[in-house]
């Protein structure tokens, strides 16, 4: 960034803790330029105790529900939002569960635990159907989106 979020002055390099980053010489704002976006992912139980997990229609590949905070959200609530917006379902008691940081795409993965009362399915732009799973052998990995969803996954089952 250019300008200040505090103060709207221009930023310029200093050296701060032996990084060169850009600072404000109004307010002393600093840029670490760390920013990341945030995913926040839901792994919701059944009153069966299955768990379940969605289809999406872009690459026909499995995950849990989930997507990128707004801003103005908090974690909760964009894990709650995505959840519903995927499954056409309410997840409730959302828990903190995991969290990761994938900084060669500038990504950090918050998941949460939660529970689902009823189960159903709406139809939606993202998700082709969710998948019910019991047992680790209900899924094959190789269908998963990818490795965050591989980790949470067996995780589950340790
Ligand atoms: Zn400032």
């Amino acid at each position: 960034m250019n300008y200040c979020p505090n103060c709207g002055t221009r930023l310029v390099y200093n050296i701060v803790d032996g990084h060169n980053v850009k600072t404000c010489s109004e307010c002393n704002y600093i840029d670490w330029d760390n920013w990341v976006n945030v995913s926040c992912v839901t792994v919701a139980y059944t009153n069966n105790n299955e768990i379940i997990m969605v289809r999406l229609k872009e690459n026909n590949k499995i995950t849990f529900p989930g997507g990128y905070r707004e801003l103005g959200e908090t974690l909760e609530q964009g894990a709650t939002r995505e959840f519903y917006e995927e499954t056409g379902m309410t997840v409730k008691e959302v828990k903190l569960y995991r969290a990761y940081t994938k900084d060669e795409i500038r990504l950090v993965w918050i998941v949460f635990k939660g529970k689902v009362d009823e189960i159903k399915f709406t139809d939606n732009s993202e998700v082709s159907e969710i998948i019910l799973v019991k047992n680790p052998s209900d899924v094959d990995v190789r269908d998963f989106r990818g490795p965050l969803t591989i980790d949470v996954f067996n995780s589950l089952f340790e």
